[in-house]
């Protein structure tokens, strides 16, 4: 609930203006409830319209992508950016394409970033942008031709010190690949620290493909060790979505002693009380490009179960959200807590819904934001573009090793901010609290802009 007056009075003005963004007014509740103990501690942020600012992206461009399938006929899509806040350094986050793609999922995420980006302890703003254009089931010279034209609207607004996106849902390599290709060409400029997630013969970074499932279980693990005095090893585990993000966080997991025995896609899930065959599952998914359901089909031992929300319902120790916002509901976090889990991690942006977070925290699991575990992504980000100003690549191990760093202290971050809060252990108040903090200093200090 919000007692603050300041942060009901903003909420309220919020839920006015923007009353058809469900999701952004998710993040902002979530977001302000944490904030209430340090808005208290600082009524001069009330003068300075701090949180009226903070809640108002700088920049919001809208576009129109037209582009020509195989076939000859002619498509529209929608593009955006949202350039959230760039009070900590140049607009920093990815692109999404997905056809549920609308202002609201973008708004909520270019607002969670600039949250996670502050947690990083690098100089990066927040920023989102994406487009409803759906890639599943296009050839790679639809996607090319896409991305191609969102370029040639989208190159005016970013460079190295304005915005520099990178990839989200559906957009990975291959797509970063056809969009820096056309920035290039447009600008003439090979400007590597545009873009981050470039290929690795230009510009791009070690481990940057790994990062977020990784650091995933960086975070995890520190949070496990220090607050339960536990760890992966010989944990069953349930990684949702079995993209970019689920792919590495499930690899990590098993390295660390974990057994994973179930991941999804949109259209279902697999259960594998053996643990799921990595090297199988990236196969299928990087190569074939195919649904989750062939695992089933070609791993003996292994079931499809058609509805990727019934995931929850398989027993897990630790349970790793990696696939879409509020991919879990009442319904899930309750399964989870049946099935005695001691965790939710989540590696996705926002998986849980409000009740979901309530049911898990209420219950005595360990439970982190995304903002704060699934960092790792944008840090590494980070570092590609510290590469790219240095000319210089560093080793997979280098990366990794900073990476690793860079999760303990967000971790340590998150957890001294509960403390300072009077909630030790409260992970999503600590992520809020301390990302917060220093995008607000930063914000008062550079005066009302
Ligand atoms: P990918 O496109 O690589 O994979 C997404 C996965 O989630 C796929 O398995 C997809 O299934 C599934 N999925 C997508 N939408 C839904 C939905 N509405 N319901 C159920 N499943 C769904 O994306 P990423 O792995 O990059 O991103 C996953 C999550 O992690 C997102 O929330 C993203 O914002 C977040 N994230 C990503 C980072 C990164 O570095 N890539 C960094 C930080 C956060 P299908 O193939 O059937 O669509």
């Amino acid at each position: 609930m919000l007692t603050n007056e300041y942060l009901q009075r903003v909420y309220a003005e919020v839920e006015r203006r923007d009353a058809n963004e469900p999701e952004f007014l998710q993040a902002v509740r979530e977001v302000f409830e944490s904030l209430q103990l340090v808005v208290d501690k600082h009524p001069e942020w009330e003068k300075a319209g701090l949180l009226e600012r903070f809640v108002e992206p700088e920049r919001v461009v809208e576009f129109r992508v037209p582009w020509v399938d195989d076939a000859g006929k002619l498509h529209v899509n929608r593009g955006y950016r949202v350039q959230y806040n760039s009070a900590i350094g140049p607009y920093k986050g990815g692109l999404r394409f997905h056809p549920s793609v609308n202002l609201s999922i973008m708004k909520f995420l270019g607002f969670e970033q600039i949250l996670k980006n502050s947690l990083t302890t690098l100089p990066m703003g927040g920023g989102k942008g994406g487009s409803d254009f759906d890639p599943k089931g296009r050839s790679d010279a639809e996607v090319m031709r896409f991305c191609q034209s969102f370029m040639t609207e989208l190159y005016r607004h970013i460079g190295q010190f304005t915005d520099v996106p990178a990839g989200d849902i559906g957009v990975g390599a291959r797509e970063i690949g056809y969009l820096f290709g056309q920035y290039k060409r447009i600008t003439d400029r090979f400007d590597g620290g545009v873009l981050t997630g470039k290929g690795l013969s230009f510009g791009g970074s070690l481990a940057r493909t790994q990062a977020t499932g990784y650091g995933l279980c960086y975070f995890a693990s520190e949070a496990l060790q220090h607050l339960k005095g536990e760890s992966f090893e010989g944990k069953t585990v349930i990684v949702s979505g079995s993209g970019n993000v689920a792919q590495y966080a499930a690899e990590k997991a098993t390295q660390l002693g974990a057994k994973v025995v179930a991941m999804s896609d949109s259209q279902g899930y697999i259960y594998d009380p053996n643990g799921v065959d990595l090297q199988k599952l990236f196969d299928i998914k990087q190569n074939r490009r195919a649904r989750i359901s062939v695992y089933a089909d070609e791993v003996p031992g292994s079931e499809y179960h058609s509805g990727c929300r019934d995931i929850w319902t398989v027993k897990c120790d630790i349970a790793l959200p990696c696939a879409s916002q509020n991919e879990m509901d009442a319904i899930g976090a309750q399964a989870l807590i049946d099935n005695g889990a001691i965790a939710v991690f989540e590696g996705a942006n926002m998986p849980l819904t409000p009740e979901a977070i309530e049911l898990v925290k209420s219950n005595g699991l360990l439970y982190s934001p995304g903002k704060a575990s699934n960092a790792g992504g944008v840090a590494t980000s980070g570092l590609e573009m510290s590469q790219n100003s240095l000319r210089l690549s560093w080793s997979f191990e280098e990366v990794d090793e900073r990476l690793h760093g860079i999760m303990k202290s967000i971790y340590k971050a998150c957890y001294d901010a509960s403390c300072e809060c009077g909630q030790p252990g409260d992970l999503m108040l600590g992520a809020n609290v301390a990302g917060f903090l220093k995008v607000a200093n930063a914000m008062m200090a550079q005066g009302v802009v």
